[in-house]
Formats: structure tokens, sequence, C-alpha cells
């Protein structure tokens, strides 16, 4: 008990000192995370604040259309500089993956429109994980495109708290882990990868390209909450085994730099391979968060110890 009120007066203390005194009671209900342990990956040294630093850069970075892009087939890039939004095109209308924070669902109709195709041919509206920044426009992308809103069961509570404008949060179908959602000749699979979230959802499914089929992995955050339970614990550990195992050449993530896109994205002009196509680069995000999670858990053990 004494480890761990002295734990809390460390975490209010580093509220204050970072978001500034008045940051404590907006955030008292989801502390930002401390900034400790740090982890070295690859050579690279990461901390829950310099993870979250690079998922989501600046609020102009959330907002601001980065370049619509084929990814690889008939999957592409529709998303903001740092938050992830992906169309998948099918012959039968299109699958969209998130539609992040209600304020950049025009801006992903703009980049659906740059790319010649129409916002109204989404017929699937799927969810990377219930969190604000990848699916709180749901209702409006359901208002302007008449899409099916399908969601993973263990999300439905946290979704159902998300109202924008006070509007309902759409869910038109609810699924279950392993579930199958198909459009036009386009199978995905819907691997419920809970820890971020209880529903966080990765989605996999195959494309073509030059005549080739490639395995597409579109991962779920992996991120650690700052505390955690053993039920969490048991989440985690259970997806990071889950993620390893999945076929894989082309991985995405709800944040681009869950998979260095932008660049991968610049080494689109040079006209070589693919740069998507990174089967080593599939698991690169899972040892980063691994490797955090792990720092965490033995950090909350040793405050635990009396
Ligand atoms: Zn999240």
């Amino acid at each position: 008990m004494k480890a761990m009120s002295r734990l809390n007066v460390f975490a209010c203390l580093l509220v204050a000192a970072v978001f500034g005194p008045g940051a404590h009671t907006s955030q008292a209900q989801n502390p930002p995370p401390a900034d400790h342990p740090a982890v070295t990956v690859k050579g690279q040294t990461h901390t829950p604040r310099s993870i979250l630093a690079r998922n989501m850069g600046t609020p102009e970075d959330q907002t601001t259309a980065f370049p619509p892009h084929k990814v690889v087939g008939n999957i592409y890039y529709v998303g903001t500089r740092t938050l992830s939004s992906f169309l998948i095109v099918t012959p039968a209308g299109n699958i969209l993956i998130d539609s992040t924070y209600e304020r950049n669902v025009r801006t992903i109709e703009k980049s659906v429109t740059d790319l010649g195709f129409k916002f109204s041919e989404v017929k699937i509206l799927l969810g990377n994980h219930a969190h604000g920044d990848h699916q709180e426009g749901d209702a409006l992308v359901k208002q302007l495109t008449g899409a099916q809103v399908m969601v993973m069961a263990e999300d439905v509570p946290a979704l159902q708290a998300m109202k924008p404008g006070g509007k309902e949060h759409p869910i038109d179908r609810i699924l279950r882990d392993g579930e199958t959602v198909t459009l036009g000749g386009t199978t995905l699979v819907a691997h419920l990868t809970p820890g971020h979230t209880r529903g966080c959802t990765t989605w996999t499914t195959t494309t073509q390209e030059g005549g080739r089929t490639y395995n597409v992995v579109f991962s779920c955050s992996l991120r650690s909450p700052a505390v955690l339970t053993p039920a969490i614990i048991d989440e985690m550990n259970r997806s990071f085994r889950l993620v390893r195992k999945l076929p894989c050449d082309v991985q995405v993530g709800d944040h681009p730099a869950q998979y260095n896109m932008y660049e991968k994205h610049a080494k689109l002009q040079s006209g070589g391979a693919n740069p998507f196509v990174d089967p080593a680069g599939c698991t690169v995000e899972a040892d980063i968060q691994e490797a955090l999670f792990k720092a965490v858990l033995a950090e909350q053990q040793s405050a635990a110890r009396p």
C-alpha cells in the first residue's frame, strides 16, 4: 500500500510538471503514462512518452492529410500524418478501416476522392480499437456513406461511450475473435488482440500485386496501459504471442510510426520494389512494445513488493 501511494504522488507530480497544474483535473480519469521505463530495441531507445509522441505527433499532424497512396494491391492509405486510415477497394464497394477523429472525416473523404474513388462507395467501416483517435468519426462516416459499421464485441462498451456531439455510436454487426468480413472478393479476418483496449483488433487479409499474393496485417496498438491488472497482463501476453504467428509480408499500424510509413513512402518515388512489402519489419513494433510492456511490468512488480 505504502509503495502504491508513493507511486500515486509521483504520478501527480509528474502530471503537474509536464502538463501544468491545471492539467491534473482533466487528466485524472486517464493519467498519461509516467516516462519510465526506457528500453532500447535495435539501437533506439523508447519510453512510454516517446512512443506516445512518436504515434501522435502534433495536433497539426493529427489533422493534416498525408499524401494518399497505394500500400499494396487494393489497399490504400487515406489517413493523416499520424492517424492511419486505410481504404480497401473491391468491385462491390470499399472497406474503410478507421474513421479517426470526427474532425478528420472530411479530410479522409478528400483523400479517398483524390485517389479517384467515391466516399459513397464505402460499404463497410471497421475499426482498430475503441479510442477516439481511431474511431470517433464512425457516426459521421456512417451518416455520409451509409456504411455498415462492424465492431469487435469486447470494444462495444467503450464505443458506446464515444458520442461526439451526442451522436450514438453506430454498430451494425458485432464481431467475435476469428470472424471474417467479406466484400467483393476481399476477406478480412478479425483477430482479437486485447491489452491496449479490451477489443483491440488486428485485421489480416491477402492481396494481389504483380502476380503475387501478399499477406497483409493491420496491427492493433500493442502499447501497454500504464497500469497493468492481472487480466491485462494475460491479454497482452496472449496478444504478443498471437501477432508473432500471423503470416505477414506487409504490416501496417494504426499510427504510421508503427511501420515507418514516412521512410517507406519516400522510397515509393524511386520506383523499385514495393517498400511496403517488408516481411522482416513485420514484428519490429511488437518487439518494441513487448520490451516496454515487460519493463513496465517489472517496475510495477518491484513497486508492489513490501
Ligand atoms: Zn489507443
